[in-house]
């Protein structure tokens, strides 16, 4: 998911919002919703779809006010419904709030159940739900307090962004599992997932919210409450490999660098003997670009991406997911025929995309096709909040490398190692270690504990 939130009196936050949305879209497309607060009352609109197809000019206007809270919604099946999409909007003992949350909880069917029985209800069936009821609960302290009280309740990932009618408030979990950030346009605030909404609004990056901190913006400017310390961090690498958009720069390193990075690490481990470098738009190219790079084989365009078509496995059954890739990708003919082709991916997840460009790179005349993918197999599923959850679906928790390499009908097949990929990331910045991130879903080491029995809630 994505979150935004602006604190800008004399601004039009809510087309601030919208346009931060449109912005982070990549990280999910399923709803959309704006929140606004004018100092008396919160007015909100949540729609099903991209952020384009949620709003319209009519309902920004309707939406006025100093200070507003945005988010993109990205589930896991079967939870694709408009009562689940965010900010969740609440009355509670001193007025109203409006909660968007980027994250999972890991300990969200306990707390459900402990709540339950303490008389609390439930509206939808979103983790983020387990957070509004412990605000509410704790709503006699002041808002800051009920804050912290629910940070030691609460396990897992998230970086939320809390607004009442006149205040926003913003925190990170302690791990820092999901980014969250800081700008500053004019005398506004800005607070969202990425820093590439900051730079379409036109803002300026400040800093990134540290785990473990609350920020509040208010009349009075910006606060920092260092709420939780820090245990050790756990950094999500997949945002560097697959999700954050390659132009934001998350904890001090950019998106892009570190895929170029790790496309030259995979050159080292990997030399191949071919005539071009092709990358799987949009998620392969900047690896694609760091092999070429480094080994000195040509990068060229052969597959070309339908601009129009959102990220594929947002598709709820693997029948239109198959679909979907023809829909989206297509193979350069001319680029390719006759030729001996290394295609770069960032991920392997379900093997479906793979599987078919392969096919049509094939189809299309290339005369070799060697899949290197510019992170290690996915074998584990991730609680912390990608969709990477069902284990059956993950193809390399049940095959080999050798399986999966025939499954998509590639002449090789090979993964960057998990060393290596650390190596591009420490080659980024000199303060990032092993430590730093969480690798759980390649190599099964969690740094949060994670949920007991089947009972898992949609991920946010
Ligand atoms: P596959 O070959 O597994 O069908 O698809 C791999 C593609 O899915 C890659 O291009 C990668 O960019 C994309 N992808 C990366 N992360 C995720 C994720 O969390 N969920 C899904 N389903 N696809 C992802
Ligand atoms: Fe990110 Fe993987 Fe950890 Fe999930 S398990 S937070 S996807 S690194
Ligand atoms: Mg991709």
């Amino acid at each position: 998911c994505g979150v935004i939130g602006i604190y800008g009196p004399g601004k039009d936050v809510a087309r601030l919002a919208y346009f931060g949305l449109y912005a982070l879209q990549h990280r999910g497309q399923e709803s959309a919703g704006i929140a606004v607060g004018n100092s008396r009352e919160i007015e909100f609109h949540k729609g099903m779809g991209l952020v384009t197809e949620a709003f319209n000019e009519r309902k920004l206007e309707e939406l006025k006010g100093h200070v507003a809270v945005g988010h993109v919604r990205y589930s896991t099946t079967g939870s694709s419904l408009l009562a689940n999409a965010q900010p969740l909007i609440f009355r509670y003992s001193k007025g109203m709030m409006a909660v968007a949350h980027n994250g999972n909880l890991t300990n969200a069917s306990e707390m459900r159940q402990n709540l339950a029985l303490t008389g609390a209800v439930f509206q939808t069936t979103t983790d983020t739900e387990v957070i509004v009821n412990l605000l509410a609960r704790y709503g006699q302290s002041s808002l800051e307090e009920a804050l912290i009280k629910t940070m030691v309740d609460i396990k897992g990932s998230y970086s939320l962004i809390v607004m009442t009618e006149n205040r926003m408030l913003a925190l990170r979990d302690p791990h820092g599992v999901r980014p969250l950030c800081i700008g500053r346009l004019d005398d506004a605030y800005i607070i969202a997932s990425e820093s590439c909404a900051l730079d379409t609004l036109g803002a300026t990056f400040v800093r990134d919210v540290e785990p473990g901190e609350i920020v509040v913006v208010d009349g009075s400017g910006l606060t920092s409450i260092k709420a939780l310390s820090q245990p050790r961090r756990a950094a999500c690498i997949f945002e560097y490999i697959y999700f954050a958009r390659p132009d934001s720069l998350i904890d001090g390193i950019s998106v892009n660098r570190a895929r170029r990075a790790m496309g030259r690490q995979l050159a080292r481990e990997c030399p191949i003997e071919a005539d071009i470098v092709i990358g799987v738009p949009d998620s392969g190219t900047a690896a694609a670009l760091g092999y070429a790079e480094e080994s000195g084989v040509a990068f060229d365009q052969g597959l070309m991406k339908n601009r129009y078509v959102g990220r594929t496995f947002i598709q709820p059954t693997q029948e239109m997911r198959s679909q979907a890739v023809r829909l989206k990708l297509n193979a350069v003919a001319k680029a390719v025929e006759g030729k001996r082709v290394i295609m770069i991916d960032d991920s392997i997840v379900r093997g479906t995309t793979s599987g078919k460009i392969v096919q049509m790179l094939r189809q299309a005349g290339a005369k070799e096709v060697h899949m290197l993918v510019s992170s290690p197999p996915i074998t584990q599923p991730c609680y912390y909040g990608i969709d990477t959850s069902v284990r059956k679906e993950l193809v390399a928790a049940t095959k080999t490398v050798e399986e999966v390499r025939q499954m998509i009908g590639a002449d090789s097949l090979h993964y960057l190692s998990e060393e290596g990929l650390l190596a591009a990331m420490i080659g980024q910045n000199a303060n990032v270690s092993r430590n730093t991130y969480c690798m759980a879903c390649f190599n099964g080491e969690y740094p949060i504990e994670i949920p007991v029995g089947l009972d898992k809630y949609t991920m946010e």
